[in-house]
């Protein structure tokens, strides 16, 4: 099958019958939903860019396994120029959506498990590199988006996975039958999981030799049996069904999670990639997020040049581009923005090829990269702030101001320069208000924060990858140490 078109891609989730729950009520049609299709249109993104020809090379690749052209965000890394590649497209699709789109942590995942399964198959026989690139190629023809579940609810995080007071806080197998396993557990903060076609579960830490049950990774369809998804609610989500298309101010795109349940979901032989080899859980989890560390290089990037554009078009309206301090604000949100593009560029750049032969970011340059992002966003965001002025959340709703009175009342008090109409001024204020403090605050703000691993996380990754040792030596040497 060729590449799917966007709206070939809509219908193809249409078809499949998931079981998602919003508000204390099963969704019954999610995908005509005015809160969560902003979502599904953000993924429709990667599948519309594809189709143009001027994006081909970014958005597409040739699969080394399949022999035809594929989407990027199902591609296995080949070399240095494709991971500086799929930055560049994530940029692309932030530009585009102001939004998470959601499908690179199917693309993070693929990767992962690629390199991870043959490092495993080698050292313990088994067969799940082949069951995985047997799932991969499948994805690839026809065009899949696949989810990455890694995050459990983790319960008590003093202690382990098998020690936790519920053994059902990390995902786990509950029964082993000669067929498949059986799973039981929750995935939480799942993007776009209901904008996916399949899920690639994987381990969320390192596993010590008692956490055998918990060291699973596999792939299942969305509707499998046992399988739901509970929507996490937004700052904002419900001005989607009030239908006012200016007050959300991003109306076409956005992102939703969903906390997603596994009760007793049985997975066949042939979808498995990991099974009780403890030891390669903190494999997978390393590399999973070093992709994902780098993938906020671009993604966050591109929503940042839509926010950065936002505060220099508030700043015309309100006739204050021309004061110096508005001017140098600019300047430093698009340092801040373009130094977190630098370290997306240059994790990829220094990339090495896995023994699988598919390529790795520089886990340290990701993991800097990934740290700058639970940063530099929320710096831009107080830059935009700072330039949009209190009106952006103060100002009144678009009922208001289309009522025959209150219109012209606001239209006349709440203008800026005379020759920009007040409807203009109040839709860009709404779009840096959804960026900073609404429905997109969680893709653009606290997923900065969270996304691909929290701060710490990062911390303990540059301290173990940061060789502290070898920059002592260098300073011992400088200074003529001999001990
Ligand atoms: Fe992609 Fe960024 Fe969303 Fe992760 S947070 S899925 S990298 S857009
Ligand atoms: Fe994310």
């Amino acid at each position: 099958m060729a590449l799917m078109t966007g709206e070939q891609y809509i219908e193809s989730i249409r078809k499949i019958k998931m079981e998602i729950y919003m508000f204390g009520k099963k969704v019954e049609n999610p995908v005509d939903d005015p809160i969560l299709r902003p979502s599904l249109n953000s993924v429709r993104m990667t599948y519309d860019l594809a189709q143009m020809p001027e994006y081909q090379d970014l958005m597409t690749a040739i699969s080394p396994y399949t022999g035809k052209r594929v989407n990027r965000f199902t591609h296995i890394h080949q070399s240095t120029e494709d991971l500086m590649n799929k930055v560049k497209m994530q940029r692309l699709c932030g530009q585009k959506t102001a939004a998470c789109f959601q499908r690179c942590v199917g693309m993070d995942a693929f990767n992962a498990v690629f390199s991870t399964t043959y490092e495993c198959d080698k050292a313990h026989g088994t067969n799940y590199h082949e069951n995985f690139r047997k799932f991969m190629t499948y994805c690839q023809d026809n065009d899949l988006t696949v989810d990455g579940a890694m995050t459990d609810t983790k319960g008590d995080r003093s202690l382990a996975p098998h020690a936790q007071a519920d053994p059902d806080l990390f995902l786990h197998v509950v029964e082993r039958r000669p067929d498949g396993v059986v799973v039981r557990g929750a995935k939480a903060h799942q993007t776009g999981i209901l904008n996916s076609h399949e899920v690639i579960v994987m381990p969320t830490q390192s596993m010590g030799p008692d956490d055998k049950d918990y060291a699973i990774s596999f792939a299942v369809p969305l509707d499998t049996k046992g399988l739901y998804m509970i929507i996490g609610r937004q700052s904002c989500d419900t001005r989607k069904r009030e239908g006012s298309e200016m007050d959300v101010g991003n109306s076409e795109f956005g992102g939703v999670e969903a906390l997603t349940i596994f009760d007793n979901v049985f997975v066949p032989n042939d979808r498995i990639f990991l099974n009780g080899e403890t030891e390669f859980a903190g494999m997978l989890v390393e590399r999973f997020a070093g992709y994902h560390r780098q993938s906020y290089g671009g993604c966050k990037v591109g929503v940042g040049d839509v926010l950065i554009g936002a505060a220099a078009v508030a700043a015309d309206y309100n006739g204050a581009n021309k004061a110096s301090h508005v001017k140098d604000k600019l300047i430093e949100m698009t340092h801040l923005n373009e130094t977190l593009f630098c370290c997306g560029i240059a994790c990829s750049a220094m990339g090495q090829p896995t023994e699988s032969g598919n390529y790795l970011i520089d886990l340290l340059l990701a993991n800097v990269c990934k740290q700058n992002v639970t940063r530099f966003p929320y710096e831009i965001v107080r830059l935009a702030e700072d330039i949009a002025g209190g009106l952006m959340v103060t100002a009144p709703s678009e009922a208001d101001f289309r009522d025959p009175k209150l219109g012209p009342v606001i239209d006349k008090y709440l203008r800026g320069v005379a020759s920009v109409t007040t409807e203009n001024r109040l839709r860009i204020l709404r779009l840096i208000e959804n960026l900073s403090l609404g429905t997109a605050a969680v893709g653009y703000r606290t997923e900065s924060m969270h996304g691909a691993g929290s701060p710490q996380a990062q911390r303990i990754m540059i301290s173990r990858q940061g060789n502290l040792a070898h920059k002592k030596e260098l300073a011992k040497a400088i200074a003529h140490i001999k001990e």
